[in-house]
């Protein structure tokens, strides 16, 4: 199977990037920010308090998670249960980052990540994908922008959505999120050496995934 991998920062269009090249190459994508997430969520509704090590491996023991698709939409079930609708909001994404350092919670993540990668030709995008998930990947490449660029594509994707936050808040979420995610001892945002950075700060989305689409042709040809 080709695998691409897909790392990099919040903010930097990882699962538009993701999910146009797929298209283009007729791969299947897979979003496991959108995992992560959904686990927060859950964890969040459980009412369980500050993680730790045993809460954390309690909880992520008794949950069952179920990743599918329906017309190429990705869907992430909890325990039956489909967490789209909050997924987004800057509480869950801070809750996620602080839980996606837990190895236990990690670990069963994984295995979703790799068998996945074992099926299909695919594009996987996240954090610690190139790095850990799948090392092995064919392409790797790391996707950033500047922080104030990133913050500015958050915030019009939350007036989109009528969400009301300050770009002063976006910005400093999106650091604090950077800072944690960079600075976990288990599997953290790294770029890999073998990795290709796309920095799209000066670039149009559409510039940005003719630009990896590419990279990866001449790659994997
Ligand atoms: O990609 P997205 O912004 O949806 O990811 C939300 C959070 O999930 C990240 O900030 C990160 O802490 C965590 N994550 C991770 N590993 C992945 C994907 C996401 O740790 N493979």
């Amino acid at each position: 199977m080709i695998n691409i991998t897909i790392d990099g920062h919040g903010g930097s269009g990882k699962s538009t990037i993701a999910r146009a090249i797929a298209e283009k190459l007729n791969f299947k994508v897979l979003n496991t920010g959108l995992i992560y997430r959904s686990i927060a969520c859950r964890y969040l509704e459980e009412k369980l308090g500050e993680p730790t090590d045993d809460i954390v491996e309690k909880f992520i023991n008794n949950i069952k998670i179920e990743v599918f698709f329906e017309n190429d939409n990705q869907i992430v079930l909890i325990d039956g249960k489909n967490y789209c609708d909050i997924y987004r909001n800057e509480e869950i994404s801070q809750l996620t980052s602080n839980l996606s350092k837990f190895q236990s919670l990690r670990q069963k993540v994984l295995i979703i990540e790799r068998t996945f990668a074992e099926k299909y030709d695919c594009v996987m995008e996240g954090r610690s994908i190139g790095s850990v998930a799948l090392p092995n990947a064919d392409v790797k490449l790391f996707l950033t922008a500047s922080v104030e660029v990133r913050a500015k594509r958050r915030l019009e994707q939350f007036k989109e959505k009528n969400i009301d936050i300050s770009f002063k808040q976006v910005l400093k979420d999106l650091k604090e999120r950077d800072y944690n995610d960079e600075h976990r001892p288990i599997a953290p945002l790294i770029i890999s050496p073998d990795s290709i950075i796309v920095d799209s700060s000066c670039m149009t989305l559409q510039e940005t995934i003719d630009y990896c689409v590419n990279l990866i042709k001449d790659k994997i040809n």
